[in-house]
């Protein structure tokens, strides 16, 4: 069960992120230290009050091994995928709040998940590519949870991310409760890459969830034709099947 917040609590707690949201106004802050006295923060894995994301469940995080790397010998358009967990316990938790409880923090520790994943391959990526989402879904959520994604594994690793190179087109209607050919034909030609910014080279798609890779052979497609290299795709969990 992920933890319940009041409404406001996440916006409340932007501030935590270094450079985000932090005022410089001493006013503001006071008024911030108050309101973390009135409302502190709640794991979004554990639900304990501590951080919006705890010491220990960030070490159990950590602790997780590495599922291997999978080649896909039925995708014509990525070299491989990697992920760095099952969809299951607290990355499925820690994904949740970042999607859905708007905790955008929550990319930082699992950005760097996703670099130490990057880091076990032998993969050369020049680019990092976040999966995009549709522009009227990036403006009701706010933001795109893949970009904040690679934007954190940009911090950690310095590989530049440019979050213009794909567009989502086509408003996909969403992919659950779909089968793996129905999800293919949903996303098929969804996607437009732009050559001017990344022909010739290695791409690294980025995306939160991998369920039958359906969204990724779109985008890995869309990059290629757009003159691309080579494609990599790295997500954070993959669903079990
Ligand atoms: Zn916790």
């Amino acid at each position: 069960m992920p933890a319940i917040f009041l409404p406001f609590r996440n916006h409340l707690e932007a501030r935590h992120v270094p450079g985000l949201l932090l005022s410089r106004d001493p006013v503001r802050r006071w008024l911030d230290f108050g309101l973390d006295l009135l409302f502190p923060p709640r794991c979004a894995g554990c639900g304990r009050v501590d951080s919006i994301w705890c010491a220990i469940c960030a070490q159990e995080v950590e602790r997780l091994p590495f599922p291997a790397v999978r080649s896909l010998s039925t995708s014509a358009s990525l070299q491989a995928v990697a992920v760095t967990g099952l969809h299951e316990g607290r990355l499925q938790q820690g994904l949740w709040a970042l999607k859905y409880e708007n905790i955008r923090q929550i990319a930082v520790p699992l950005g760097q998940r996703l670099a130490a994943r990057l880091a076990d391959t032998s993969w050369t990526i020049d680019t990092l590519v976040p999966v995009p989402l549709h522009i009227d879904r990036q403006q009701q959520r706010g933001y795109n949870q893949a970009a904040l994604l690679a934007s954190a594994v940009s911090e950690v690793t310095g590989i530049p991310m440019l979050s213009q190179a794909l567009e989502r087109q086509i408003d996909t209607r969403s992919q659950v409760g779909l089968n793996a050919e129905e999800r293919q034909a949903n996303v098929q030609d969804a996607f437009r890459a732009r050559p001017d910014l990344i022909a010739h080279q290695t791409i690294l798609l980025i995306d939160d969830v991998y369920t039958t890779g359906a969204t990724l052979e779109a985008c890995a497609q869309a990059v290629l034709e757009a003159g691309a290299s080579a494609v990599y795709g790295l997500t954070v969990t993959a669903a079990r099947g």
